[in-house]
C-alpha cells in the first residue's frame, strides 16, 4: 500500500532563458510542483499531505469535502483517497448533470461518491444544519474545507520554501484561496518576499483568509507579503486571447506546460511587472508552478483509473 512518505516531493527547479527577462536582468525560475505526481499535482498535494495522515491518526475511513463541478481539489481528493485507501465523498456545488465533465468523471472513477447541494444550500455548507444532514447521511467523516485551506494545509505548502534550491527576493503563486500562499508566507526566513496573484474578481476578501489561516502560527503580523488583484482577466477560468497567446508563447519558449486559470494569469502578472519596471534591476523571482494541468488537457502520460486509459481525455 502506498504510504504518504512514499510520494517523491523532489521536483525540478528551472531557469527562464528568454531575452525579455535578461535585457531587464531579471531572474526568473519555475518550481515544477506540476510534475509532483500525475493525478495530485502542484500544490494540493502539500495541502493534503498533513491531513491524509492526520485523518488516518483520527483512525478516520471517509473523507469529506466541497467544490464545484470542474475543481482540481475534488480531482485531487478523489486521487488521493483512491491511492490511500480512504472514502471519498464530493460535495458538489450546484445541480447533477446527467453527462459528467472530465473532472468528476475521473473522481467518479476514483471512487468518489458525490452529493449535491443547491447554490443557496451550498452558501451554508458549513452550517450546524448541512453538516448534522451530511453526517446523517453518511456517517462519520474527515472533513476537509472547500479549497482544502486549513492549518494542516499551511504546514504542508511551508515545505515548498524549504525545498527551493535557490537565494530568491520574491516568491510568487497564483491564489484561489490564499491556502497556498500563507503556507509560502510561513516558510519564509530572510527578507524575501511572498506574492500572490488572485485568479478570482474582486479577491480583496483572500487577504483576510491568509491573515485568519496565518493567525494561530506566529508569523501573522509580517509584512513580507502581498496579493495583487489585477490579472484575474474578468474571474475564476475567465480568459481572453492576450491570456491565450501569453500561455501559448510561454510554453513554447520554456517547454513548460501552463494552463490560463491558475499559472497562466500569475506569469502574465510576473511579466507584466517586469513590464512596468515593478522589481528592481537584479531582482531573483521564484515562480511556484501549482500544476492544474489536468483541467486544461494538456497531459500527455497514460493515466490508468480501474483499467480504463485516461490519456485521451488530457490531449490538447
Ligand atoms: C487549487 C489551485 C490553486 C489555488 O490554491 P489556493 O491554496 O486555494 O490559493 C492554484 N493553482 C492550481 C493549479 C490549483 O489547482
Amino acid at each position: 500500500m502506498q504510504e504518504i512518505n512514499d510520494i517523491n516531493e523532489n521536483t525540478p527547479l528551472e531557469q527562464i532563458s528568454d531575452p525579455f527577462l535578461q535585457e531587464r536582468n531579471i531572474s526568473l525560475f519555475i518550481q515544477r510542483e506540476d510534475l509532483l505526481h500525475p493525478q495530485i499535482s502542484g500544490n494540493k498535494w502539500y495541502k493534503l499531505k498533513y491531513n491524509l495522515s492526520e485523518a488516518k491518526v483520527q483512525g478516520k475511513d471517509t473523507l469529506l469535502t466541497f467544490g464545484g463541478a470542474y475543481s482540481n481539489h475534488i480531482y485531487s481528493v478523489a486521487a488521493a483517497g483512491k491511492i490511500f485507501k480512504l472514502n471519498t465523498i464530493g460535495v458538489i456545488r450546484g445541480e447533477e448533470n446527467s453527462v459528467l465533465n472530465s473532472t468528476l468523471s475521473f473522481a467518479k472513477d476514483c471512487g468518489m461518491i458525490f452529493y449535491y447541494l443547491n447554490r443557496s444550500d451550498y452558501k451554508n455548507k458549513d452550517s450546524e444544519e448541512i453538516l448534522g444532514r451530511l453526517k446523517r447521511i453518511f456517517g462519520d467523516f474527515y472533513l476537509l474545507p472547500e479549497g482544502g485551506t486549513n492549518q494542516l494545509a499551511v504546514k504542508g505548502c511551508c515545505e515548498i520554501i524549504s525545498k527551493l534550491k535557490t537565494e530568491f527576493d520574491y516568491v510568487c503563486c497564483p491564489c484561489g484561496t490564499g491556502g497556498t500562499l500563507a503556507g509560502l508566507i510561513s516558510g519564509l526566513t530572510g527578507n524575501n518576499f511572498a506574492l500572490g496573484f488572485a485568479i478570482l474578481k474582486n479577491a480583496s476578501f483572500l487577504k483576510d483568509n491568509v491573515r485568519s489561516v496565518l493567525k494561530s502560527s506566529d508569523k501573522n503580523n509580517l509584512n513580507n507579503w502581498d496579493i495583487n488583484l489585477d490579472y484575474h482577466f474578468g474571474g475564476y477560468a475567465k480568459t481572453n486571447t492576450q491570456l491565450s497567446n501569453f500561455t501559448q508563447k510561454f510554453s513554447l519558449l520554456t517547454g513548460i506546460p501552463i494552463e490560463t486559470i491558475y499559472t497562466g494569469k500569475m506569469l502574465f502578472g510576473i511579466y507584466d511587472l517586469v513590464s512596468k519596471g515593478f522589481f528592481k534591476e537584479g531582482t531573483r523571482i521564484v515562480a511556484i508552478h501549482t500544476g492544474g494541468l489536468q483541467s486544461s488537457r494538456i497531459l500527455s502520460q497514460k493515466i490508468m483509473i480501474n483499467d480504463k486509459d485516461y490519456s485521451s481525455e488530457f490531449e490538447s
